[in-house]
């Protein structure tokens, strides 16, 4: 049985990687938006390779399982799935270890669309799926050069997981620090 750790950590770091095909016909969605391009990214689920690596990266920060063991790809009840489940199964699990989300980075790398035009609305709709403000959530888009990845969707993401229970109890000392006198030495 793998030891486990008796200390609460305050913070935890959790990163995630996906990658996916682009593929005609379908639509294709990152970060829970439908964006308008000839291709979508095929694969498991909807494909929202952006949405699988902060899964991925949520799961990780409190060393849970990752997002294909938890919802395998070979499982048919997967196949077209809204990844916003995925997070939303992910944020539970966070909330339940006893931390919430302090701010996500994330890098897209691919050819095409460009992002820019879509980076609000994305950063909007994936802030409101994890309940945090925009400003906690980054969001930066590169195109693969010298990678000979042009038909490829890639995804980076790293998150700052805060223990609930550390930022209640820092906050008390504050305020008892806060009131009482300081000795003077
Ligand atoms: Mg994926």
């Amino acid at each position: 049985m793998p030891r486990t750790s008796d200390r609460r950590l305050r913070t935890r770091i959790g990163y995630g990687f996906d990658s996916h095909e682009f593929r005609p016909g379908i639509p294709l969605k990152i970060g829970g938006i439908t964006l308008p391009h000839d291709k979508g990214l095929g694969g498991h689920s909807d494909g929202d390779v952006l949405l699988h690596a902060l899964t991925d990266a949520l799961l990780g920060g409190i060393a849970a399982p990752d997002i294909g063991v938890l919802f395998p790809p070979s499982d048919a009840k997967w196949k077209g799935a809204d990844s916003g489940i995925f997070v939303r199964e992910a944020l539970k699990r966070v909330n339940e270890a006893g931390y919430k989300v302090a701010n996500v980075d994330a890098s897209l790398i691919l050819a095409s669309p460009k992002i820019g035009p879509h980076s609000s609305a994305i950063r909007e709709r994936v802030a409101d799926m994890l309940g945090i403000p925009c400003d906690c959530l980054g969001l930066k888009a590169k195109t693969p050069e010298g990678l000979n990845l042009d038909n490829a969707a890639i995804a980076h993401v790293v998150v700052l997981l805060e223990s609930r229970r550390t930022s209640h109890s820092q906050n008390t000392a504050r305020k008892v620090n806060s009131r009482s006198p300081r000795a003077e030495t």
